[in-house]
């Protein structure tokens, strides 16, 4: 290709909302341009680089012995509301109307309709287990779009769907897969984590995500450099130490206008961790009283996931007070008859607690559980955090970001058994099916290439089985027609030998000709200036190690094997 040839618009400034390297270096590489907010083209360069991680993802589907299919974006509305997910996916699901007034939406996944087409065309165990996918394009309407195609309301991704005949060979399907992403993810030579993830709106029990490794990532992930547990912060569980004492005589004392933990803490000289934290939260079921220790958050995804909610939210002062009979912030369990009391699992064994007394200005010393109130339930609805003692081994959890550019689940039989999706097994008796789910981001995935191999003085690298071409050729004086026909030589040499390389042959400033070379971060640069009219060699730059080497014609071909 030549470069005075190419579509690539390059524009030196970046727009406000191009908050990270990728999405910065995608816009001023000239590799996708916005249409609307969340909406992308995407342009020459990318759409190649898009191309070839499809294929590399199609290569290891394939091996695992997945199908493609094509699955239509437009569904019909009576299917998701066979599955109650039409209610459920709430705003972010894009909803349109037919002319004939039917409802219609735009895909954001699609387990609804696979199942749909397995339930009509699969009738026996025999035809078991089938794995679908397909690369296609997604709508959903985030609430925050951003970071270019990273977090986007359409964009592509490769989805599967595994149907097996029993819970046993499900968790067969899932292993493959969970294969077959390894080999995808070390293939584009990504540094990531498999790490068990919270299943979410999609559903299902075991779940794992693959999270590229980068510090501009939006999920938190905790992991464990003794037993290698790591899981994604809306998972991550950890060990508590409460140390032993005799329990003390209940107590009340004046706490006036302490209303949060600090202030109480400091007030009473006191840990945080010796503080019982009271929070009123209205679910589905009704109201419940959710106590965390201080020195602890909730984490709403682990206590809708512990207690089988689908959702909770924070009372209002106005429901609180009628709760517990006093305003917010001295809420606490002793004495609060009327809702259920959940504690979490950093509370199991805290002896002489402070706890808010359901009166204003007051709080409650050397409170104990079971002597003072009932837990309910004890269960895993707080944040784990960096330094927390591992959950499995008990080593010390450290913390990292990362992006998650794929998701896989074992889904069991919540889309089977809703649409009633069934088989006839060895003995000819209908059985539901047991799927899994499968999803990989292939725009976010190659958003987090750059954000992983992209640096500031060294440019953009490619790895070579998704760079866009494999060699850039600069001339770097085109007034001289002996380096302008040079390089032309070795650009025909290397398309003659079956190889994709583009050439810049622009008269145009050499900084911006390198600068412009950075971006598109080609696996070897190689220049022809003054060096190559004085010895005829060629200045060789290796973006992977960023290695310079001067190499004759012969050495540049055998680069490539
Ligand atoms: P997130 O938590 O980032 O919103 P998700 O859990 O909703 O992701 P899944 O439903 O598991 O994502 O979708 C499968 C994959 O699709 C994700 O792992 C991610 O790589 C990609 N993906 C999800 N949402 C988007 C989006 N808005 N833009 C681009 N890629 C996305
Ligand atoms: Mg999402």
């Amino acid at each position: 290709m030549k470069r005075s040839h190419f579509f690539i618009p390059t524009q030196k400034e970046v727009p406000q909302d191009a908050e990270i390297v990728s999405h910065q270096i995608m816009i001023k590489g000239g590799y996708i341009r916005k249409t609307a907010a969340g909406i992308y083209t995407l342009l020459p360069i990318a759409l190649k680089i898009q191309k070839k991680i499809e294929n590399i993802i199609r290569k290891h589907m394939n091996a695992a012995g997945a199908y493609e299919i094509y699955m239509p974006v437009l569904s019909p509305a009576e299917l998701w509301m066979e599955t109650g997910r039409y209610q459920i996916y709430g705003k972010e699901l894009m909803r349109i109307k037919d002319r004939h007034d039917r409802d219609f939406v735009l895909g954001p996944t699609h387990e609804e309709i696979v199942t749909d087409i397995v339930r009509k065309n699969i009738k026996s165990y025999k035809e078991l287990p089938v794995c679908l996918y397909q690369i296609q394009t997604k709508f959903r309407d985030e609430v925050r779009p951003r970071f270019g195609i990273m977090r986007g309301r359409e964009f592509t991704m490769k989805d599967a769907y595994s149907f097996d005949a029993s819970p046993e060979k499900a968790v067969e399907s899932y292993l493959k897969m969970e294969k077959a992403y390894n080999d995808i993810f070390s293939e584009l030579e990504l540094e990531y984590s498999e790490v068990e993830a919270q299943s979410g709106p999609i559903g299902g029990s075991t779940s794992k995500e693959f999270m590229v490794h980068a510090s501009s990532g939006e999920d938190k992930i905790l992991s464990c450099a003794r037993c290698g547990y790591a899981a994604n912060i809306e998972k991550a569980g950890a060990k508590y130490d409460n140390p032993d004492e005799p329990l003390k005589e209940l107590a009340e004392a004046e706490t006036r206008d302490k209303k949060s933990v600090e202030d109480v803490a400091a007030f009473m000289n006191m840990k945080p961790e010796k503080i019982i934290k009271t929070i009123i939260a209205k679910t589905e079921k009704g109201f419940r009283a959710l106590l965390l220790r201080g020195d602890r958050e909730l984490n709403t995804e682990k206590a809708k996931a512990a207690l089988g909610l689908l959702e909770i939210v924070f009372a209002t002062e106005a429901e609180i007070e009628k709760i517990t009979k006093a305003p917010q912030g001295f809420s606490g369990p002793v004495g609060l008859e009327d809702i259920p009391v959940i504690a979490d699992v950093s509370l199991q064994g805290l002896r002489n607690a402070a706890a808010g007394a359901n009166k204003k200005d007051m709080h409650f010393l050397n409170v104990n559980a079971e002597r003072d109130f009932r837990v309910e339930e004890y269960a895993d609805i707080a944040f784990a955090k960096e330094g927390d003692a591992c959950v499995k081994c008990g080593g010390e959890l450290r913390s990292f970001s990362g992006i998650e550019v794929g998701h896989i689940f074992v889904l069991g039989t919540k889309y089977s058994k809703s649409m009633s999706a069934r088989f006839l097994d060895e003995n000819g008796k209908e059985q539901i099916y047991h799927m899994g789910c499968y999803g990989i981001g292939v725009g976010r995935t190659m958003a987090s290439v750059i954000e992983q191999k992209y640096s500031q003085d060294k440019g953009m690298y490619w790895p070579s089985c998704i760079a866009p071409f494999d060699a850039e050729i600069l001339v770097m004086n085109c007034k001289n027609e002996d380096a302008v026909k040079a390089g032309q030589a070795l650009y025909e040499k290397m398309k003659a030998a079956g190889l994709d390389p583009v050439i810049d042959e622009r008269n145009i400033n050499a900084g911006i000709k390198f600068a412009e070379s950075d971006l598109l971060g080609t696996p070897f640069r190689i220049v022809l200036g003054n060096r190559f009219l004085e010895t005829g060699k060629y200045e060789v730059l290796k973006r992977k190690t960023f290695e310079k080497t001067e190499m004759t014609e012969e050495e540049v071909m055998a680069l490539f094997g």
